[in-house]
């Protein structure tokens, strides 16, 4: 049989016909239980590191949490003939256009099903002229704005897909796929090092694939281990020190491998970035060096260097080993020279959090679990930060149950030893600069962050009037997640970094490093300008 014929479906796929099930289940009305559940699979199937075809033809598939008897019945028809019926009859009943035209911000399935029936659109180019031509604002709860709105929108998808499809995930969503891969290649035998090289070894906020680097004097023996990980879906190419391949979540992986006594020059050769290597070389060649994937080179005399280390490999330049979070041509090379490298902030150095959320609005965790966790975390203080009323959907805190907050608070942290616990609020910043509480209320507290939650699309003016008027309020303490932004969905609003640094230094508020992997807000580049104009700066995790 050829190859086809056996291949299982990737987790991708599997994720993708789930998800699609559950967006034409929401055009079609259904119940929003039923469609939640296969979000749900959509979710965990995309997510899931191992071939969940391969669990499901072992019979192992509902060991996994949430993955009922009707879920994995799909699954298995799914794998036996290439399709799932019930997609197939939803599929008749809707162009597949308009589930891009339902992922539109500003749409859903009310709206879509709404401009489908009330006006024959089926797809975004059909939406598109629709707007330009004004019918859009006939249809009842539409108007001249929605139709800017969705032209806005439509644009911005345009561009993505322009964008040739790179997706870009959050560095949280692949590094522990990244680490697995790494840990199974440290155990193939004759494997001497291996790690993951790439924006994700530099931490970069998103990444687009994985790359990973192996030394070993064998290469095809570790391909050949390489090729029968779990992780592995399928290889797209292989030669003699290089393979390509792909993960069940749709990552691409690019193994290479080199003997040991090189490996310090590969793994900094593709750790990047790609302008910290040209200043690299830059630097090198007016030593009279030339660096490369293999070695250095003195040209003088034609002497070749290869290192086993990356530290090696700086170090015959002249330099200090310069971590990966700073290769990105910013200065650090010259920095290096000098030897005046920052120290960088880690894990253990933050000795507590003053931005977490509890399941007094939208966290998941008692305020009694947070502290707990902290604490095991070896933090010396957590304050708590739930938002403020405005943000109803969040269940916000008006005063009154603020007020009882306070108390809890105060009343836990009698009982709890070892962690100090404060009473704090993320005020939400309204529309017009006036802050969601009143001070009375505020003034209780012990921390006060204040954060932009609407009104993204306000013009700079307009949204620095806020965040100056939040900063100049006494009892505003810090601006939390400062240019508001969501990797991957949602831009930044205009504000004026130069500005907010200025009030900030001036009011002594502290501007936020918000660790949500989302957001990681203010950005290095932000948060380095601001320090350097003298503002300080909170790293808050905002769980
Ligand atoms: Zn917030």
């Amino acid at each position: 049989m050829p190859p086809e014929a056996t291949r299982l479906p990737s987790n991708r796929e599997l994720a993708e016909a789930f998800q699609s099930i559950a967006d034409y289940m929401s055009l079609d009305g259904e119940s929003s239980y039923r469609i939640l559940a296969y979000e749900k699979a959509a979710d965990l199937f995309g997510g899931h590191p191992v071939s969940v075809a391969e669990m499901a033809s072992r019979g192992e598939l509902r060991d996994l949490p949430g993955v009922g008897q009707a879920i994995e019945a799909k699954v298995l028809e799914y794998i036996a003939t290439g399709e799932i019926a019930l997609l197939e009859s939803l599929r008749e009943r809707y162009p597949e256009g308009l589930l891009t035209v339902m992922h539109l911000p500003g749409m859903g399935p009310k709206k879509t099903r709404l401009v489908w029936e009330a006006a024959g659109i089926g797809d975004i180019r059909g939406l598109e002229r629709a707007c330009r031509e004004g019918r859009i604002r006939h249809i009842p709860g539409m108007g001249e704005k929605t139709e800017a709105k969705l032209l806005q929108a439509i644009e911005a998808w345009t561009i993505r897909r322009a964008g040739g499809g790179e997706i870009r995930r959050l560095h949280s969503a692949v590094e522990p796929q990244a680490a697995r891969l790494v840990a199974a290649l440290r155990t193939v035998p004759g494997v001497f090092a291996a790690d993951y090289a790439g924006s994700l070894r530099r931490l970069r906020a998103t990444v687009r694939d994985i790359d990973l680097v192996v030394a070993a004097e064998e290469p095809a023996a570790v391909m050949d281990a390489f090729e029968t990980l779990a992780e592995v879906d399928r290889v797209d190419e292989r030669g003699d020190t290089k393979l390509a391949a792909k993960t069940h979540t749709g990552l691409g992986v690019d193994l290479r491998i080199v003997r040991p006594e090189s490996y310090g020059n590969l793994l900094q050769h593709f750790t990047g970035s790609a302008d910290h290597n040209v200043a690299l070389r830059g630097h090198a060649q007016r030593l009279g060096y030339k660096i490369s994937e293999y070695h250095v080179e003195e040209l003088a005399t034609g002497r070749l260097v290869t290192c086993a280390t990356e530290a090696e490999a700086y170090e015959t330049v002249g330099l200090r080993y310069i971590p990966p979070e700073l290769r990105e041509d910013q200065g650090e090379i010259e920095a290096a020279e000098a030897g005046t490298l920052p120290d960088l902030v880690d894990l253990g150095d933050l000795r507590g959090d003053l931005h977490v959320h509890s399941d007094w609005t939208d966290g998941r965790a008692t305020l009694e679990q947070m502290a707990l966790g902290a604490r095991a975390r070896g933090l010396d203080y957590l304050c708590f930060a739930d938002h403020s009323q405005s943000l109803a959907m969040t269940g916000g805190l008006n005063p009154e149950r603020l007020l009882d907050q306070i108390e809890a608070i105060r009343d836990l942290d009698d009982r709890v030893e070892g962690i100090r616990l404060l009473a704090g609020i993320e005020v939400d910043i309204l529309s017009d600069g006036r802050l969601d509480l009143p001070d009375e209320a505020l003034a209780g507290l012990d921390f006060v962050t204040a954060s932009i939650h609407s009104g993204f699309g306000q013009p700079r003016a307009k949204i620095m009037h806020r965040l100056t008027s939040a900063m100049r309020n006494p009892y505003v303490r810090s601006i939390g997640h400062p240019s508001g932004r969501l990797l991957g969905r949602r831009e930044p609003y205009d504000v004026d970094l130069d500005e907010l640094t200025r009030v900030a230094v001036e009011t002594g508020t502290y501007l936020e490093i918000n660790g949500s992997p989302d957001r990681l807000d203010l950005t290095a580049q932000a948060a380095r300008h601001a320090a350097a104009a003298g503002a300080t700066l909170v790293v808050s995790s905002d769980a």
